[in-house]
Parts: structure tokens; sequence; C-alpha cells
């Protein structure tokens, strides 16, 4: 028979290898600014258009590359980083590998110019698809700029795979934060769509980590150092507080090489034990120094994964060293992470009925207490808020709470008190003729707000509410562009806010139903909602406004509420177009038949 197996033409295997190193734009933005990092350039310029599908280029000041290197670089298995195979166990450079070029310009038009301070002359070499079209000198700057435009332009399944440019651009600031945090010797700056997103100075890493995430950072963290034979570990922890639902920041490196590590994840949410809500993710930026003979990088082509020799150790090792920082720095349990302004009450006054603003600042045209008998259902709401930012702790004083939770309240609002009971601060039982209805109070408001939002943003807008006291928000440059992302839907919805430097907004105005002092929290609950949703094709961007900040602002489970908060919550699900399930299709409440009770007796 006819011999069949011949070997791959180089293009075709470059394009195969790719497959595995270029998954997407942010794979190209990370191999280029390793390489600039390998060069041991101290200022690197990262350029994208259109979320890299366009344009990515890297621009260092490194130690360039010769004629013949800048010929050759672009073939596989070219690296000046290793020569033998024992070289492997003793890896200090970012790349080795010699894939990246190779596979970058197998699935791109990719231009690369670069001149090392011993040559007058530099080199321009172009390639497209790994076809050389251009090979000559040019008169150049020290340092390399590579230039990638088209990615994928010749593998049309993976170009339809990439997702929207949000998503995109997503992806490439992930890499960038993990390898400017790295790296806070080099300077970075970042320009996406001509305009500067970073501009971070050569620092060190807590600044590096301030520069990046927002001065109100810096009071975040905890530092968290500690040596051992085998491991040395430091860098910084959030404090327990700032933990967040989302994943927050978490950034393990190894050797300075960012690495994923569920496991060792695991041993700092264990250090964290205790101290925040098992819901609730600790942010943290560690860096562990081991010696490079005891791990190993190369069990995956993009290096985020390694194996550790001794992977049991670090792991009590690094919780150990967390915990001690922790307790070290006194912080003590917490467990409220509603922000409650109250915990920041003097003590005396946390069983006394507030009626003025206690020395909070106040919307003066709001009474907290003028709850009964209103007939505007928003009003009710912002009280309803209202009680969750003053009254909690008065609530959860008033003896025997006889207003809440009880099945025989009477007062003297004109509602049957008995039709409304809150069970486990969870759900609300309603009595209705055939039998009971349970709500899932979450889900319930979550409904009635999205459909207020929903009729806002597409029909009437709402009324906004002007702040007496504008909020300066700090937040990251990332943080500024998501919320301008949806400045329109939101200022619809109430929201208005201006920019007052790239890391500043000031709102000036929020929707007339919510609680004026709680503004801060509520944009950071919408950040962290935009920021773990990630939309799919089809979405509409309204109805995820709606469906973000019905999420963000809706009371949770575990809240007590007040009888008429209760009412507010029944009479308003029911006066919604689709009562029955929450804005993310959930169900929200369940009947329960006289009948069916009936059965249970027999
Ligand atoms: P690796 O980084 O694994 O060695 P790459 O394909 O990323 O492989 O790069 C191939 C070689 O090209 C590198 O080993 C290095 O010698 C050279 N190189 C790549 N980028 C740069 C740069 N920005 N400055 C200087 N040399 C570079
Ligand atoms: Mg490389």
């Amino acid at each position: 028979m006819k011999d069949i197996i011949h070997l791959l033409p180089d293009n075709v295997a470059n394009q195969i290898a790719a497959g595995e190193v270029v998954q997407r734009p942010a794979s190209v933005v990370k191999e280029l600014l390793e390489n600039s990092i390998d060069a041991k350039a101290t200022e690197i310029n990262l350029i994208i258009k259109n979320a890299g599908k366009t344009l990515i280029q890297v621009v260092d000041n490194g130690i360039g590359m010769s004629s013949n290197d800048a010929s050759i670089c672009f073939e596989r298995h070219t690296t000046s980083k290793i020569n033998s195979a024992k070289d492997l166990f003793n890896i200090r450079s970012k790349g080795f590998r010699g894939e990246a070029l190779a596979s970058i310009a197998a699935v791109s038009h990719t231009e690369l110019i670069t001149r090392q301070s011993s040559n007058d002359l530099g080199k321009i070499v172009k390639i497209h698809g790994s076809k050389i079209v251009e090979n000559k000198s040019i008169v150049s700057k020290i340092g390399t700029s590579i230039i990638v435009k088209n990615l994928f332009y010749n593998i049309p399944a993976r170009r339809n795979f990439l997702k929207s440019d949000n998503v995109e651009l997503k992806h490439i600031i992930n890499e960038f934060h993990r390898t400017s945090i790295a790296h806070p010797e080099i300077k970075f700056i970042f320009n996406n769509n001509n305009s500067e997103l970073f501009n971070l100075p050569e620092s060190n890493l807590r600044k590096r980590i301030v520069n990046i995430f927002g001065s109100k950072s810096n009071e975040k963290l905890v530092p968290v150092n500690e040596e051992t034979e085998i491991l040395k570990i430091n860098g910084f922890v959030f404090k327990p507080e700032y933990s967040k639902k989302s994943r927050g920041e978490q950034f393990f490196f190894v050797n300075n090489r960012f690495i994923k590590s569920p496991y060792l994840n695991h041993s700092v949410n264990t250090a964290f034990e205790g101290l925040i809500d098992l819901k609730y993710n600790p942010s943290y930026f560690l860096f562990m120094d081991v010696n490079p003979k005891s791990i190993d990088i190369n069990i995956h082509p993009t290096k985020t994964e390694i194996k550790f020799d001794d992977e049991h150790s670090i792991y009590a090792i690094l919780r150990s060293a967390v915990k001690h920082s922790l307790g070290q720095f006194n912080i003590a349990p917490i467990l409220d992470f509603s922000h409650d302004k109250n915990m920041e009450l003097p003590y005396s006054y946390r069983n006394k009925k507030v009626v003025e603003g206690v020395g909070i600042d106040i919307n003066e045209n709001y009474n907290p207490f003028q709850t009964t008998n209103t007939k505007s259902s928003e009003n009710i709401y912002l009280d309803l808020d209202k009680n969750s930012q003053f009254n909690q702790d008065q609530i959860n004083s008033i003896e025997e709470d006889s207003r809440v939770n009880t099945l025989d309240f009477k007062d003297d609002n004109n509602f049957d008190s008995n039709s409304v009971y809150q069970l486990n601060k969870k759900y609300l039982i309603n009595k209705i003729k055939s039998g009971i209805v349970i709500i899932n109070q979450n889900r319930a408001h979550q409904r009635i707000l999205y459909e207020k939002f929903l009729k806002f943003i597409t029909v009437d807008g709402s009324t906004p509410q002007k702040l007496v006291n504008p909020l300066k928000m700090n937040l990251s440059i990332q943080e500024v562009n998501l919320l301008f992302n949806y400045k329109k839907l939101l200022k619809s919805s109430g929201f208005l806010f201006k920019k007052i430097s790239n890391n500043d907004l000031n709102f000036e105005a929020i929707p007339t139903f919510l609680d004026p002092n709680k503004v801060e929290s509520y944009i950071e609950d919408l950040l962290n909602n935009i920021k773990d949703e990630i939309p799919d094709k089809n979405f509409s961007k309204s109805d995820l406004t709606a469906k973000l900040m019905s999420k963000s602002l809706a009371i949770k489970n575990g809240k007590k509420l007040l009888i008429d908060e209760q009412e507010y919550i029944v009479n308003s699900l029911f006066a919604c177009k689709e009562p029955n399930v929450s804005p993310f299709n959930k169900k929200i409440y369940h009947t329960i038949t006289f009948d069916e009770l009936e059965k249970k007796f027999l």
C-alpha cells in the first residue's frame, strides 16, 4: 500500500499550534507584553483598536533584536531563552517555548520593527499568515514594536467565535492587570481606541495596585509576608469587609508569573473563614517565590497553570501566612456586608428613634418615618430602603418587635394586618381567598423594579432626584468606562453623573425612589453586576440594564421588613405584568390552596 503519512507544511503546523496559544486578542496581548518584559523593557505601550480585533500593538524600549533574529523569530521553536532540555527546569523568563510569534504570525497580518542599541539601523519584517512579505532595514528607535492586524483573518470560524468588543476588551484588561501588577518597576501605558485607559508610572506594588484599582484601594490593603525554606510569600489581601460577591480581584503569581489555581484560591478562602460570609470572595495579590526546580510551568501552552512538587505544604503555608496577616492587623470579624450606616453611629444613638439625620447628610425632604398611609408606592419604597439604612437597629430593638413579623399585628393602617407575614426574613406569606401564597421577597422586588426601570428606559424616563450633596466616587478607569457604556440608559433611569477625571465620577441625581445616602453601595452593586454579566449575542442593552439595576437595587433576602413594606411588595408584585418569574426567570412565588392543606391533614 502507498505511504500516506507526510509532514505538514510549516504554515499549517503553525496554524494548528496557534489554536493553542492564541485563543483571542487577549492571548496576543499577553504574549507580546511578556516578550517585552523578557527584553528588559522599562516602558511598554499597549495600543488596541476594536478590542484587538483590528489592531494590537506593543511598543517597548527593550534590547531589540539583531537583523538575523528579526528574520527568524517568527519561525516555530525559535527562542533565545533556553538552549537545552535541562534549562526547562530553571526558567526565570516569561517565554521559553518559542511558539508565540510563530503562532501569532500564522493567523494575522504582523509587522515587526526592531533595533538593538549596537546597530545604527533597525529592521522591519512584515508577515501575512506565516509568509514574509517584506524584510528590510529601516531607521527606527531602539527597542521593538510589534503590530498585529486583522487577527484570525484567515480562520473565519475563529473570528466568528470572538465575543463582543466589550467582552474581548475585558479579557485584554484582565491580561493587562496581570502583567502590570507583576511588574510595577515597568511603566505601562494602555490606549484603547485612541483614548488612554491606563497610564501606570514606574512604582512599587502597593502604588501599582492603587493606580490600577483607584485610590480607595490603598486603605483596603493588608500586607502579607512570609518566608519559609520552600516558599517566600509577599503581597496584599483586601481587608475582609471589602470582599465581593463576584470573584473580585484575585491574583496569584508564582516566580512573578500569573497563574490560575483553584487549589490555592481555596487555601486563601479558608484563611478568611469566620471573617467573611461564605458567599463572598476575598481579593488578593499574592506573590510566591519558589525554587524553579520545584515547579513545572510547561504543562499548559499558555503557561497559566503550573504543577508544584509540594502542593500540600504550599497550601498550608499560604493559609497560615494570610491568617497571620489578618490577625496581626487586628481585623476583627465583620459579619455585616450591607455597609449599614448604623454601624457608624455612636453607640448611644443606636436605640433611639431617628427623627433627624443624626449627623448624617440626608435628603432634606426625606422623613424616615413617613410610612403610614402613604399612597405613592414610590415613597413607600424610599422608606423601605431608608429603613434598612437608618432604622434597622431601631427596628431590631423595638421590644418584641410588635410591628414586624407577627400575625396578630394591629395598628392604624388601613389594610388587613393579618394578610402578610414575613418568614425567615426571606418569604412573605400572604393569605388569599383560596389559600396562601409564599413569595420570595428579593425576587419579587427584582420583578417590580425591573418593570419600572424597563418602562423608564423604553417609554417615559424617570424624574431624577437631585442629590443635595452630589457624590464623588473614585473608581478604576475600567469602572468609569463600564458606567459610561451604560450612561444613556442609566440617565433615563434617573442616574445622572459626570466624569471629573479619568478616575472620578460625580453623581448628581438618582432615581426618586432610592435612598440618597446609599448611592455608593448602589453603584458598587451595579458595577459588580455589570462586570459579572457577559451579554450573549442577541441581548438588548435596555433589557440588560433594567435587569442589572433590578438585581442591584432590590431588597435582599435576609432583610427584616416592616409590615407596610411587606404589603408594598405583595401589592406591587401582583400589579406587575409578569408576576410569576423574576427578570432572571426564577420562580417568585408558590401557592398552597386550602384543599391541598386539608389533604395533608387527612
Ligand atoms: P519565546 O518568548 O518563548 O522565546 P516568542 O515566539 O515569543 O518565543 O519569541 C521568540 C524570540 O523573539 C524570543 O525568544 C526573543 O528572542 C525574540 N523577541 C520576541 N519579542 C521580542 C521583543 N519585544 N524584544 C526583543 N526580542 C524579542
Ligand atoms: Mg514569548
